[in-house]
């Protein structure tokens, strides 16, 4: 059996169209476009390419961008003016901080000073609680985009066994308690494991969606997976660099070329759930003007 392959890649671009003509509706009939404002201290090289990607799709669906890039001595109490600014100033619906912050800054200090009717990445404990008791405003990115490439590949989900592996608290934990929520792309009974699991290819094997965030390359093997079964692999793990390009050779966490052979659906990386992140970022930021609207 030969897996069919779920591309973030082409689902991206299948998203980041619905947004950009939403956005000219909304501009059309309301007068207004979703603000988004990222704000980025140091030059740290990776948090400096994820904003640039993160300006660049926000341009293209039209949104409002407006861009922070603070030195790396910025104080605490000048970030968090920044962020008193932008959670008082209407033509901004996003309000995003690239992590990780300097050591001298509290990070949770930070992103709990955001208003979290503005907290497009939803770290806010107010957005993990409302997403806990099934009434979500934001959902956060990287397991919204998993969630959503499950729906668009029509892999069924209701009273599906889901196994995700990892608890870590931007995957692991939210995607668990999505999927096993009522509603759309889920309904699921959810099994989560972790370095405490005793017999983590038991629980792999029973897996009708098996959804592995460990950042262990190659730690699911191919014989752990159900034939049939659907594989989301987030795992990024950088193995190496590449003589032809110099670009790091990245890696998953599941065994992809054996693995592809016995499940039904699986995601590549990299071109899997990586393209989804930023592309549910934008369906928040927009999100939060419709809220703010009376459209959602
Ligand atoms: P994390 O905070 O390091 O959490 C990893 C989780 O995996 C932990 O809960 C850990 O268990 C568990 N784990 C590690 N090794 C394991 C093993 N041998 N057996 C069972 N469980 C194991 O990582 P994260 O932030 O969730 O990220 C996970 C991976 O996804 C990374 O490769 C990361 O780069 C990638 N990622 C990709 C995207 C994207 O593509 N957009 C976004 C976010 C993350 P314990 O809790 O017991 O330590």
């Amino acid at each position: 059996m030969t897996a069919k392959l779920i591309k973030g890649t082409e689902i991206r671009e299948e998203i980041l169209k619905e947004i950009e003509e939403e956005v000219k509706q909304i501009k059309e009939k309301h007068g207004a476009v979703p603000g988004l404002v990222t704000i980025l201290v140091g030059e740290n090289p990776a948090s400096v390419s994820y904003v640039t990607l993160k300006i660049k799709t926000a341009k293209r669906v039209g949104f409002k961008e407006v861009q922070e890039n603070l030195p790396e001595n910025v104080s605490e109490e000048e970030l968090l003016a920044m962020i008193d600014k932008y959670n008082k100033d209407d033509s901004i619906h996003g309000i995003l901080v690239q992590l990780p912050l300097p050591k001298h800054i509290d990070e949770k200090k930070v992103l709990y000073a955001i208003d979290p009717d503005k907290d497009v990445d939803a770290f806010h404990p107010v957005n993990v609680g409302r997403l806990v008791i099934g009434e979500p405003k934001f959902l956060p990115c990287t397991p919204a985009g998993i969630q959503e490439m499950i729906v668009r590949a029509g892999v069924p989900t209701d009273g599906a066994e889901v196994v995700v592996v990892g608890r870590s608290n931007i995957v692991g934990k939210p995607i668990a308690i999505m999927m096993m929520q009522k509603g759309r792309g889920a309904n699921a009974t959810v099994t989560v494991c972790h370095t405490g699991t005793k017999d983590l290819e038991f629980h792999c094997k029973r897996a009708d969606i098996l959804i592995v965030a460990a950042g262990r390359p190659g730690l699911v093997k191919a014989e752990w997976i159900k034939p049939g079964a659907c594989v989301i692999d987030v795992g990024v793990n950088r193995v190496g660099i590449s003589e032809k390009t110099g670009k790091p050779i990245l890696k998953g966490d599941v065994d992809f070329d054996k693995a592809k052979e016995i499940a039904g659906w699986i995601t590549p990386v990299p071109g899997g759930v990586g393209p989804m992140t930023i592309t549910m970022l934008m369906k928040n930021t927009l999100n939060s003007l419709k809220y703010k609207l009376g459209l959602l």
